[in-house]
């Protein structure tokens, strides 16, 4: 089995201890990742401190790196991207295209001018806003977008002139890990970090006198744990939490013309997208148009190990999240929902699940309150848009949601009264690096990417200057 390394202070690390890396298309171990110990975390925190002087000083070299970074990324996007689809499960060229918009977000950062901030300006007076880099930052990250969710962290953390510790999820290390010795040559020693383990990994970090800074993705329930223990010295945190975002779908839509773009909004990366579509509420006038089109988009998918050519859709990453699955569809089942396609397990010990839509879904039912994370999708049919607002509010979550019309100027007046961070109006899921991206309600605390996401690793400081003594 493969055996992978540590990457503290500029060179690999193994540790004593190793967790197996499961492939999900076939159920086994493929791979072996080195458990960090306290003593590895404390030593990659402490070279982060160590690089920090030196790396925050001179904003045009960080800028050179990060678009060596970029190079690197698009160099090596094939060799990440298939190590990256062997330990998530997703299919070869998404994967490979994960990699590729990290380079994305490596670049943006990298060019990105920003205008000096001059409040006031005259011959008394001189007040400037100045914006320095927190310190060491943990960024820790989930199993669905490792890479991608890494890059959202790093890109703009090291251009704001702060140093990195990354800790990636247990179920997704290794493309972090290969990311990192990659860039040996590119990033200073201790600029970035990498340790890996579980939740005791994340927890030391978040608690670490020397961190000061720390960017979460992942549950609602862990991104709670973190910022309570942030709060202990007062770190400044990003949280991008769980999501259960809605879509609204009205009755002047075209059902075909739209269906592709819905099916893949619920489904694409098999519905392990923090804003995938998972309650999807349909106007009675083309309710059984749209689920007619999506079922026959479900059925035509190519559901496979992510290497297969012609895979389409990869399984689940891992068993925990098929059982979650498995149950939040029994449960709708059992609760009088109607299974359209889909709703049991494919055969073999891989984690797959097929496309599953659940017609007849309401809220009460746990597929429809909970964030599934899979490849299930509740349909609630609706007849009027003012309480269907309200049912799409109805929610602690507030990540993404979308309006799907003809009228485009009605879509937009519903999709602002939508309690979420994005509102897209008929299509869901697009993000860039310049667009800003956050939660509201549950779903997070903060904003990534854009001018916004880089602010948020910096504090303020106001320079306010008086001529003469
Ligand atoms: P998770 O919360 O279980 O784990 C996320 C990371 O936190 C992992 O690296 C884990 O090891 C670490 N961790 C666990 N306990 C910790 C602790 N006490 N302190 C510090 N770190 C700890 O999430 P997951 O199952 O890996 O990911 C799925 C979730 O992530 C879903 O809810 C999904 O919606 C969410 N997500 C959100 C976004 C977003 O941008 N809003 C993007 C992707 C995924």
């Amino acid at each position: 089995m493969r055996r992978f390394r540590m990457f503290i202070d500029g060179r690999e690390i193994d540790a004593a201890d190793h967790d197996e890396v499961i492939d999900p298309a076939r159920g086994e171990p493929f791979a072996l990742c080195p458990r960090a110990t306290p003593a590895h975390v404390e030593e990659a925190v402490a070279a982060a401190a160590r690089a920090l002087p030196s790396w925050r000083r001179d904003e045009g070299a960080r800028r050179e790196s990060l678009a060596a970074v970029a190079s690197v990324l698009l160099a090596h996007a094939d060799e990440v991207g298939r190590l990256l689809c062997e330990e998530q499960g997703k299919p070869l060229a998404a994967a490979v295209a994960e990699v590729k918009s990290a380079a994305r977000w490596f670049s943006y950062y990298a060019e990105l001018e920003l205008e000096p901030e001059e409040l006031e300006d005259d011959a008394q007076k001189r007040v400037m806003v100045r914006r320095h880099p927190l310190g060491v930052t943990a960024a820790i990250t989930p199993w669905n977008f490792p890479v991608a969710l890494l890059a959202w962290k790093l890109a703009p953390a090291l251009r704001a002139g702060n140093t990195v510790v990354a800790k990636p999820s247990p179920f997704t290390p290794l493309s972090t890990l290969l990311l990192a010795s990659l860039l040996r040559d590119v990033l200073p020693p201790g600029v970035l970090g990498v340790v890996t383990g579980g939740a005791e990994v994340g927890q030391q970090l978040v608690t670490s006198p020397l961190v000061r800074k720390v960017s979460f993705t992942g549950s609602v329930a862990t991104g709670k744990r973190v910022m309570a223990s942030a709060a202990a010295d007062l770190k400044r945190v990003t949280l991008e939490l769980g999501g259960n975002d809605a879509a609204i779908v009205l009755p002047d839509v075209d059902p075909a013309a739209i269906a592709k773009r819905l099916f893949w909004a619920a489904f694409g990366n098999s519905g392990q997208v923090c804003t995938a579509v998972k309650r999807l509420y349909v106007h009675e006038e083309v309710h059984d148009a749209i689920v007619a089109a999506l079922v026959d988009q479900a059925r035509r998918v190519k559901l496979g190990p992510g290497l297969d050519p012609g895979t389409q859709l990869g399984p689940i990453n891992n068993a925990p999240q098929l059982a979650r699955v498995i149950d939040l569809v029994d449960d709708a089942r059992a609760a009088g929902g109607s299974i359209a396609c889909g709703g049991e397990r494919s055969p073999g010990a891989g984690y797959f699940y097929p496309p599953t839509i659940v017609t007849g879904a309401r809220a009460g039912m746990r597929l429809v309150d909970e964030e599934q994370f899979g490849p299930a999708l509740p349909v609630l049919r609706f007849s009027d848009v003012d309480q269907v607002v309200d049912d799409a509010n109805r929610t602690s979550f507030g990540l993404g949601a979308s309006v799907w019309a003809d009228d485009v100027e009605r879509a937009v007046e519903i999709a602002g009264r939508l309690e979420a961070g994005t509102a897209w109006v008929n299509h869901h899921q697009d993000v860039a690096p310049f667009i800003p991206f956050g939660g509201v309600k549950q779903s997070g605390i903060g904003t990534e990417n854009g001018v916004a996401g880089l602010f948020e690793f910096t504090s303020l400081q106001v320079l306010n200057v008086r001529s003469g003594a």
